[in-house]
């Protein structure tokens, strides 16, 4: 069965190399970095109509201006008919651990305008919101009523929680086979709010940045032994879920 990745930086790939990966998935959920990237994951998209794509501003980098930041909103909502999603945002909690960030009110600022912006334009979230920056993202959340993925998920027992009562959908990448946090994770979380990404071209031990099939195929060996079910039904789940949950059921009927 092909499968979803559901968070990949498609945009950060080759020509050719996105020409290889194509095959290997049903289709893939394309998350941006900035305005640049939403624009050519937009060209993209028109080679590959199984690319859908997730526009918004990482938040691990330098801080956007006010202008950038209104650019790209502008830029989402003329472009709204071609996204599945708002993404990817959060919040920097590595630049944060290297001491680099200098306004933690920006990046919240920033995050909050463009969870504001998803709800007035109806699209869910693709989020980079580990650890406590969580119950932060989980707030704006609550508070604009907009649905979160959060992608590669990790945090403390009493946060997964909290997430998974919201009915939010979390995801988990090939490192399951070695950390225990991301397994942690795939215990708790019920499958039912469970997708599986790469988060290509980021480097898994053991694969090359392009075996998109091969990493998915072992994450969903994982979670199979995690949750004591055939892998058959695994497979089939997290498929749905990331269709579920990126409306992609309706896409295909108005293609
Ligand atoms: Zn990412």
């Amino acid at each position: 069965m092909l499968m979803y990745d559901s968070h990949i930086h498609l945009d950060q790939y080759t020509d050719a190399e996105i020409a290889n990966i194509m095959p290997q998935v049903e289709g893939v959920i394309a998350v941006a970095t900035d305005l640049n990237s939403s624009k050519r994951l937009l060209e993209l998209r028109k080679r590959y109509p199984v690319i859908q794509i997730a526009a918004g501003f990482h938040p691990e980098q330098p801080l956007l201006s006010a202008d950038e930041l209104n650019a790209l909103k502008r830029w989402i909502k003329q472009h709204r008919h071609d996204l599945s999603a708002v993404g990817e945002i959060g919040l920097p909690q590595y630049l944060r651990r290297e001491g680099k960030v200098q306004s933690e009110e920006g990046y919240l600022n920033v995050l909050e305008e463009l969870i504001q912006l998803a709800a007035e334009v109806d699209l869910p979230v693709a989020l980079h919101a580990v650890y406590s920056d969580a119950e932060t993202a989980l707030h704006l959340l609550e508070h604009y009523k907009v649905r979160g993925h959060f992608h590669w998920f990790k945090a403390a027992d009493a946060t997964l929680n909290k997430v998974i009562a919201a009915g939010h959908y979390m995801s988990v990448t090939p490192d399951i086979l070695w950390n225990d946090k991301t397994r942690r994770v795939a215990e708790q979380v019920p499958i039912s709010q469970l997708m599986i990404e790469t988060d290509g071209p980021w480097p898994h031990t053991g694969f090359g940045k392009s075996e998109i099939s091969d990493m998915l195929s072992v994450i969903i060996n994982e979670v199979t032994v995690i949750k004591k079910m055939k892998r058959d039904a695994v497979a089939h789940t997290l498929r749905m879920n990331t269709r579920t949950f990126y409306r992609l059921e309706a896409l295909d009927e108005n293609r």
